[in-house]
């Protein structure tokens, strides 16, 4: 029997979601997670204000401009984005040693944060999340909070522009009803599992054996 395909099976499946926000994103990610055990969720540093409820090193690592700004200038990101004037990256040494375990890590990153790392991890699986509609999005972005309209009209901005880098990702989950998107990515996940090089790694010695048996 030919050798398995040369893959890096051995390693984690790295997973990058973006969305605009309003788009159930964050609920959906954590549906994901709790239903997936094998799936780890990396936890980004960030410049922006803690939010009520909300704890550092879970959530995000919460940093000030000075600590981010130096960890730039040393290289620490494999992605960094300005988003909402707020500065967000994922730490490289983390991702690297969750993925040389094994382990499958998701990124929850925005569009230009998911260009950087498609650019470095070709083998990446990008994921969009679309809202199904602006009226959705806008009705939950309303939801949220008691934020104006100028604040709502800035974030809808934001939101379609997120929107607009549809196209370059891998897979495109549409958000209307929560347990079909929910459904959708669980099968995007496991079909991914399921490709042939990763396969080798954990059957090979059952397909040897029924062809050199
Ligand atoms: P929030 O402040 O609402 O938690 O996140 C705002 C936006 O920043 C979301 O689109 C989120 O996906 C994105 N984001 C969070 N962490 C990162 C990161 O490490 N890198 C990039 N590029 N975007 C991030």
């Amino acid at each position: 029997m030919p050798a398995a395909p040369a893959s890096p099976a051995s390693k984690g499946l790295l997973f990058v979601v973006s969305a605009p926000s309003g788009a159930g994103k964050t609920s959906l990610v954590a549906a994901l997670l709790e239903r997936d055990p094998a799936l780890t969720l990396s936890v980004s540093y960030t410049t922006r204000a803690r939010r009520p409820g909300e704890v550092d090193g879970k959530h995000y690592h919460f940093v000030d401009r000075a600590r981010f700004e130096q960890m730039v200038a040393e290289g620490a990101f494999i992605e960094y984005a300005r988003v909402f004037d707020n500065a967000y990256g994922t730490a490289e040494s983390s991702l690297r040693e969750t993925l040389e375990r094994g382990q499958d890590l998701l990124l929850e990153i925005d569009w230009q944060g998911a260009r950087q790392v498609r650019e470095r991890f070709p083998e990446a699986v990008s994921i969009f999340i679309a809202p199904p509609s602006l009226a959705a999005l806008e009705e939950r972005l309303r939801g949220r909070g008691q934020d104006s309209d100028a604040v709502i009209g800035e974030r809808m901005a934001k939101a379609r522009d997120e929107l607009s880098h549809w196209g370059e990702y891998a897979y495109l989950v549409v958000n209307d009803r929560f347990a079909q998107a929910l459904g959708d990515l669980d099968a995007i996940v496991k079909a991914e599992r399921l490709r042939t090089p990763r396969q080798a790694a954990r059957e090979q010695a059952r397909l040897r054996a029924m062809l050199d048996g």
